[in-house]
């Protein structure tokens, strides 16, 4: 196995809660041992170049904050490019064919997949939570407990069945592995209703004659509330490189509402149960001012008034342990290159325990803003993203 650079006790000092009193960036270092981009001085004949050239797959915030820094310019269809912020397609049909010169920078690693597909990253945790059962012992893989039971369908179908036999009456989500925004989601309780899927499924016409891959999970059920209403967490991860790995955790970043109170006895209703703003935004309710969220400090600041500093500060560096451990069980797997970065949005859910649940990783987490307030705090984050990139060295 290759190093890896950050261990859990290693994070034990590099928390969010230390990180939330840091002023300098938004950006902190969670994979100690390296030096700071910001501190990385050395001349190159990049320098000399008078302009950028950017390439740039969105047409939401990102582009805005590239057209704003000055000496960049934009380059379409098959022009050169310096820096390439794509979208996955592109990178499928396009990475493999592109020769990259040394300077050159694309946001995502080839194979970003093998975290960012709901499927690939459940099998690469159990793998590497079994691999430190064995290097380790019990108590070091214990602390990767942190995503619900899942399994693939079809493949797994039979260990599926046996798991929902041992454990009746609970509340099943099943989740198509490579769609976004909530598509394709439905809750369940009866075998009966997956059946009726797989006969009748939420097949488009090419995939009529295929069976669409989904994940089964155990549904969280006793989500912590918030005024009645259930909201999960989206957290910005960077990564620069996997070997070895470095990676970056925001400091912003926001709880995302859902309209509807909860309950457990609407399990159809997708604005009690998924908390998607491409869900929400659909709602009778919905206040596009508010855009249905909080900020992340907010947040924080009202769990330390309810529960008290030091269970919020212990929550916190539990969700460091799921960020780091989430790389760290792709990090042999992902295909290092020193062209790739890649910003991950992660979606974790809070239960009434208090325990944090791995939902996701994103690999293209929405960048199109849903107020003011959203858009402001987008745009910082993809500026701070661009010093660390540094592409102008
Ligand atoms: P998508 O890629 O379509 O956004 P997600 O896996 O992120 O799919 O699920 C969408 C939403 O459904 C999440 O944001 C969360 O609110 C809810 N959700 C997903 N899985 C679970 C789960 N196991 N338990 C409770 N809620 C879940």
């Amino acid at each position: 196995m290759a190093t890896a650079t950050a261990t859990a006790s290693d994070l034990a000092t590099a928390s969010t809660s230390d990180l939330a009193t840091a002023t300098a960036s938004s950006w902190f270092l969670v994979t100690p041992g390296h030096k700071c981009a910001k501190g990385y001085q050395k001349k190159t004949k990049w320098e000399e170049r008078t302009c950028i050239r950017y390439k740039c797959g969105f047409l939401n915030t990102i582009q805005d904050v590239l057209g704003k820094r000055p000496g960049w310019i934009e380059v379409k269809d098959e022009g050169e490019w310096d820096l390439n912020w794509c979208d996955a397609a592109w990178l499928r049909q396009n990475f493999d064919h592109s020769y990259m010169e040394d300077h050159v920078r694309i946001s995502h690693f080839r194979n970003h997949s093998e975290l960012t597909r709901k499927n690939f990253m459940v099998k690469n945790l159990k793998r590497y939570q079994k691999t430190l059962e064995r290097e380790e012992g019990r108590e070091e893989a214990a602390k990767c407990d942190f995503f619900p039971r899942t399994f693939e369908l079809p493949s797994e179908y039979p260990l599926f069945v046996e798991e929902f036999k041992r454990s009746t009456g609970s509340t099943w989500i099943m989740k198509p592995v490579a769609r976004s925004q909530g598509k394709g989601i439905f809750l369940f309780r009866k075998l009966k209703d997956i059946m009726d899927w797989k006969k009748y499924g939420t097949r488009t016409e090419e995939q009529k004659n295929e069976v669409e891959s989904y994940v089964v999970q155990r549904y969280i059920e006793n989500p912590y509330l918030l005024a009645g209403k259930k909201f999960d967490l989206r957290v910005y991860v960077m990564v620069t490189s996997y070997i070895p790995l470095k990676a970056w955790l925001y400091r912003d970043g926001f709880a995302r509402f859902s309209s509807t109170r909860f309950s457990l006895s609407s399990i159809d209703d997708p604005y009690v149960h998924l908390t998607n703003v491409a869900v929400q935004k659909t709602a009778p309710d919905y206040d596009p001012e508010k855009g249905n969220k909080w900020p992340m400090q907010q947040l924080r600041r009202y769990l330390t008034a309810k529960h008290g500093r030091e269970t919020v500060e212990t929550l916190f560096k539990e969700m460091d342990n799921i960020l780091v451990r989430c790389l760290q069980s792709v990090q042999n797997v992902i295909i290092n290159d020193k062209h790739c970065f890649e910003l991950y949005g992660y979606d974790i859910l809070l239960d009434d325990s208090l325990k944090l649940w791995l939902i996701e990783v994103n690999a293209s987490p929405s960048l199109a803003a849903s107020s003011q307030q959203d858009y402001d705090m987008k745009f910082g984050l993809l500026e701070d993203t661009l010093h660390i990139v540094d592409m102008e060295g």
